[in-house]
Order: C-alpha cells, then sequence, then structure tokens
C-alpha cells in the first residue's frame, strides 16, 4: 500500500525503529513509513549475518556513519572513534551481539526519578520478556521470555579458557550466576546473545523483515531525513533525501528513532534545543529545551590483553590465510570460528563497597584482538574487556550549523571527575587481580596490554587515557522527564517531545541513565514500551523480587 500521508513515520530503521514499525503496523489498521538513511541488510550480507566479521562494518562506509568526538581534555586530546549502523537494524546490524538486560537497579533509579515512576524494573519487565525468545533459560524463569520476535543463544563458553577465567573470578572472591538477565545480574557466567544458528539476529531480522511484509508498511532504504516539517508546534510530516533529490511526506505523527547522535542532531536542527546554542549556528529557536544533546553518557572500555600458555585460543582463527577456510565452513553449515560473536562470557563485579550493585563489567575473550580486527602479536592468547558501568562524566551532542550534513560536535568528557578515575584505577587492578588467580596459571603466558611497565594509579590512568575505546553505548541525548525537569526532553507516559504535537522520540537517546552493561537490550526494551505508550496502553507491572547486595555502609547504620 502506498499513501501520500502516514499515520507514523518513523525516523531511522535502526534496533528501535524496527520494534516500532511491527508493533504499530501489527493490527493492519495504520500506515507505517519508515526511512533509513542507509542501505538493505540484505541476508546474503557477510559482514552483517556471520557474528565473528563483526569487526568489517564498523569504520565501514558502507554500514558506518564513523562518528567521532571532539579532542577529550582529558584523554591528552584525543579523538574517540564511534562507529553507528547505518543500515536496515541499525547498529543492531554491526555490533557484538551481546544480550545484557542491564541490572534491576538500573531501572529502580530511572523510576525513582520525579515523574518517573513507571520505568522501575516492575514496569519494563513485561517488556523485557515480550522481545525476548530465551532458548537457555527455563520456561518457569519469571525473569525470562520465550514467545518474543528475538531470538536469543546462550554463548557455550566451551573453550576451557572460559571454564579457567570463572574459576579465577571464585578463586578472587567473586561469585558465579546462572544468568545475568535473570534474578541475579551480580557475578560470573556465559552471556546471552542474539545469534541463533550461526546467524545475527539482529532488530530488523526480528521485527522488521516480518513487518515489512504487511500491506501497511513502507519501508525505504537509502532516505535520509534532513528536517522535521512543523505548522508551529506540532510536527506535520519530515524532508529527505533519496536518489539526490529532496522530498517531503506528511504524517500523522512522526517518531524519531535515528539513535543517540542523530535524533538530537534532527531536533537541534528543527530548533528545539537551547535557544542560546541553536542561535548561535543560525537556527531560530522553535521549542527552548535545554536538554536536547545533553546528558551523554557512555561505557568506555579497556582490553587487558595475555599471552596464551596453551595452544588452546582462537587466535589462530585471526590468521588472513586461515579466513577462506573459515568463511566456507560458515558458509556451508553456519558452523565453526566465523559462527560466534566471542563474546560468550563475562561478568559483573562491585569494585568497592559503596556501590548497591555491579559497577564493572567484564567481557571475556579467548583471543586477543581489538574491536577494529588488530590482533595482538602472539600465536595463543585471551583478553578481558572492562570499565566503568555508571560513570559519572556527562558530555553532550551540539549541531555546529544549519547544515543536515555538518557533523556535530560529540563531547564525551570520559575520564574527568575523580569518581570516574577512581573506578578506572579498580577496574584495572580487579582485572589482573582475577587474571593472576592459579585458575589462570596453566594458561597465562604474561600481560601483554597494559603491560608490566603500568603499575602506579597514575600510570594506569596516562594508559587508559592513550588506549582505551568506546563499548559504544552513546546514550541518554533527550532524556526522558517530566515537564517541570527543565533537562528533560521526552514526556515518558507518551514519548513527546515536550513543547510539542505529533512528534515522539523512541531510541537510545530517551534513556534517563546508562544502565550498567552493553545497552542494546535496553534500548529495545524501551521501544516495546514506546509501541504500548504511543498506542495508548501499558502492560501490568511485573513485581518479582530480584538480588540485591546490601552495601556495608547500610549494614553499619542498621547495626
Ligand atoms: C559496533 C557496535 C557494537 C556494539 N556492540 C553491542 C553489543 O554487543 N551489545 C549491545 O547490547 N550493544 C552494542 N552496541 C550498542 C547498541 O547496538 C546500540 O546502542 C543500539 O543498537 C542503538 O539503538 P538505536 O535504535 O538507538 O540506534 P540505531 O540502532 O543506531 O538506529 C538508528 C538508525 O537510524 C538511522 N538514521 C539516523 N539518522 C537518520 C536520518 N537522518 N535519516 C534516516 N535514518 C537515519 C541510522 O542509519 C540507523 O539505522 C554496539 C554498537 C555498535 C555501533
Amino acid at each position: 500500500m502506498t499513501a501520500a500521508t502516514y499515520d507514523y513515520v518513523i525516523v531511522g530503521g535502526g534496533s528501535a525503529g524496527s520494534v516500532l514499525a511491527d508493533r504499530l503496523s501489527a493490527d493492519g489498521d495504520r500506515t507505517v513509513l519508515v526511512l533509513e538513511a542507509g542501505r538493505s541488510d540484505y541476508p546474503w550480507d557477510l559482514f552483517i549475518q556471520m557474528p565473528a566479521a563483526l569487526t568489517f562494518p564498523s569504520g565501514n562506509p558502507f554500514y558506518d556513519w564513523r562518528y567521532e568526538s571532539d579532542p577529550e581534555p582529558f584523554m591528552g586530546g584525543r579523538r574517540v572513534a564511534h562507529a553507528r549502523g547505518k543500515v536496515l537494524g541499525g547498529s543492531s546490524s554491526i555490533n557484538g551481539m551481546i544480550f545484557q538486560r542491564g541490572n534491576p537497579l538500573d531501572y529502580e533509579r530511572w523510576g525513582a526519578d520525579p515523574g518517573m515512576e513507571s520505568w522501575d524494573f516492575a514496569h519494563c519487565l513485561p517488556y523485557f520478556k515480550r522481545m525476548e525468545n530465551a532458548l537457555a533459560a527455563s520456561p518457569e524463569d519469571p525473569f525470562r521470555g520465550h514467545e518474543g520476535p528475538l531470538i536469543l543463544e546462550r554463548g557455550p563458553a566451551t573453550n576451557p579458557l572460559f571454564q579457567a577465567f570463572f574459576d579465577a573470578a571464585v578463586q578472587a572472591g567473586y561469585p558465579r550466576t546462572e544468568d545475568v538477565n535473570g534474578y541475579r545480574q551480580e557475578g560470573f557466567g556465559p552471556f546471552d546473545r542474539n545469534v541463533h544458528k550461526g546467524e545475527r539476529y539482529s532488530a530488523s531480522r526480528g521485527y522488521l523483515r516480518p513487518a515489512r511484509k504487511r500491506p501497511n508498511v513502507t519501508v525505504k532504504t537509502l532516505a535520509t531525513v534532513t528536517g522535521i516539517e512543523f505548522q508551529g508546534t506540532r510536527a506535520t510530516g519530515v524532508s529527505y533525501r533519496r536518489g539526490g533529490q529532496s522530498h517531503t511526506v506528511s504524517a500523522g505523527e512522526v517518531i524519531l528513532c535515528g539513535g543517540a547522535f542523530n535524533t538530537p542532531q534532527l531536533l537541534q536542527l528543527a530548533g528545539i534545543g537551547d535557544p542560546d546554542h541553536l542561535r548561535s549556528v543560525g537556527i531560530a529557536p522553535r521549542v527552548a529545551l535545554a536538554g536536547v544533546g545533553e546528558n551523554l553518557q557512555d561505557h568506555l572500555e579497556v582490553y587487558i590483553q595475555h599471552a596464551c600458555l596453551q595452544p588452546v585460543s582462537q587466535q589462530p582463527s585471526l590468521d588472513l590465510w586461515r579466513m577462506p577456510f573459515i568463511g566456507l565452513e560458515w558458509l556451508l553449515g553456519r558452523k565453526g570460528p566465523a559462527a560466534t560473536n566471542h563474546f560468550e562470557g563475562g561478568g559483573f563485579v562491585r569494585s568497592n563497597d559503596d556501590v548497591a550493585y555491579p559497577n564493572l563489567m567484564y567481557h571475556f575473550l579467548p583471543v586477543a584482538v581489538r574491536y577494529d580486527g588488530k590482533k595482538a602479536e602472539v600465536e595463543h592468547g585471551f583478553q578481558v574487556h572492562v570499565g566503568p558501568m555508571y560513570s559519572d562524566v556527562r558530555g553532550h551532542l551540539r549541531i555546529r550549523s544549519a547544515d543536515p550534513s555538518a557533523r556535530p560536535s560529540i563531547l564525551f568528557n570520559y575520564l574527568s571527575t575523580e569518581n570516574d578515575r577512581r573506578e578506572w584505577i579498580e577496574a584495572v587492578n580487579v582485572s589482573r587481580e582475577i587474571l593472576r588467580q592459579p585458575a589462570m596459571a596453566p594458561f597465562n603466558g604474561g600481560e601483554i596490554s597494559p603491560g608490566p611497565s603500568v603499575t602506579t594509579d597514575q600510570e594506569i590512568l596516562d594508559w587508559v587515557a592513550r588506549d582505551a575505546e568506546t563499548a559504544l553505548h552513546p546514550s541518554c541525548t533527550a532524556k526522558m522527564g517530566p515537564a517541570s525537569d527543565p533537562m528533560a526532553v521526552v514526556d515518558p507516559h507518551t514519548m513527546k517531545v515536550h513543547g510539542t504535537e505529533g512528534l515522539r522520540v523512541a531510541d537510545a537517546s530517551a534513556m534517563p541513565y546508562v544502565t550498567n552493561g552493553n545497552i542494546f537490550a535496553p534500548v529495545m526494551m524501551l521501544a516495546e514500551k514506546a509501541s504500548d505508550l504511543i498506542l495508548g496502553r501499558e502492560l501490568p507491572a511485573e513485581r518479582e523480587p530480584f538480588y540485591r547486595h546490601t552495601p556495608l555502609s547500610q549494614l553499619e547504620e542498621a547495626s
């Protein structure tokens, strides 16, 4: 079906956009147009569908917006590269496929802000469950879903290095846990991933592909939205570029799902933001909302790499000459080293007694390789990825001009606070403590990175400033909150942009605080719930008791 006017125009066919397109079109009553700046995620595109090929799309303009930060003042002026999916499925078509809900206390934190009560864990849990088909979880588990569109497998973690790492964590005093997405997040164990039968299971695969078979759904790729059309403060449609030509389309509602960078950029281009900033770049303010583009949060991470004494790591699978054979094995049976995303297990740790829930996340890999595919020069190796999970540093995104194709200014201020720096030192120290336990001894061929020359707190911080990369979780740049909160952008009950009509946001930018793990699952939950709020309904809250550690300070107060 084609229509000159659509009930909903969704800007961005990425992770959240795929959910919205599916849920809003499901009853067949409403017309939906998805405008996606990137290309299609063809089923034959090996770089998307083959899990271990995940290093190839990042940095590649065919798949990636290729953002970078302004020079980071606390990292010696380094610019930090930020991949963002530019393809159907968005970042879920190029991401690491690690599936982490975050800790239930993350959502208790969301829900504790005034006006945000309906985003506490009890209200989010039904949407986490609706999204997933968690193959490894028991059907009786009240925390997990089994009928959702997104298929999740548990990382097999059968490489002996995983078992050694989990044992080492226990030897260092950290617990095991059965399911980091279930009753108890804190602890170590195998991780879920959105991989099924050796293929990536992106948001596009789970939601958009089935939805676009419906006659009331239209998807246009290579269509870059350049502006939001308004009558006063009511959004009436969007303008976009496709095939070298400009178009406009009118909409009952415009829903922004462009992600944590592009959504605030489009809002600012439309005159919604801090009036002084907007005027300074030649844009007439339409709605004064100081929070647009502010409150930027992310996870920074380092790789602590070791040589491996035994020939058990996956390092050889990175040899160029082996890749055709590995690729063939995957093509023929979706098996072998190419069928894994490598992130099969890890854990969540509290690095000090002040925090109520884990502030460090570990990914363990039985291979020593950076995200861009650069491998450590050892025959066999392994590594952990680690970094603070709810750092108190805040950054911003601000457009530099009224030209929609101009890159915005993006600054994270990584390492800018005392607390963040303290947690970084703890992150490296805890990692070293785990990796030097007896369980790792049969494999431990010595630390390659940062290496033995980095020991003092200052040396650790200097190394982090030089070496850390983003874990690729930018978020919170158009945060939900009531109109009474001067920094809130999106109404938490309707997802409408404050001060406007016909304009909503549903993607990573609407998160108020980043959660303590990878954020694909939280974004998908947010989009699931947003789709119901847009349709004027909501699933009942589910109040399941979940694991809570009692911080030492509270025990002392009680005694
Ligand atoms: C390389 C990488 C690895 C990651 N690894 C993991 C991981 O393993 N696990 C995890 O949980 N999270 C991971 N993440 C993060 C996670 O994937 C994202 O946070 C999440 O997918 C963001 O969802 P979103 O809907 O907000 O944005 P996106 O999924 O990025 O979707 C935004 C979409 O909007 C489109 N768009 C933007 N602007 C316009 C415009 N003007 N016109 C038209 N279309 C537009 C984009 O092209 C894109 O398709 C990773 C991210 C990256 C980039």
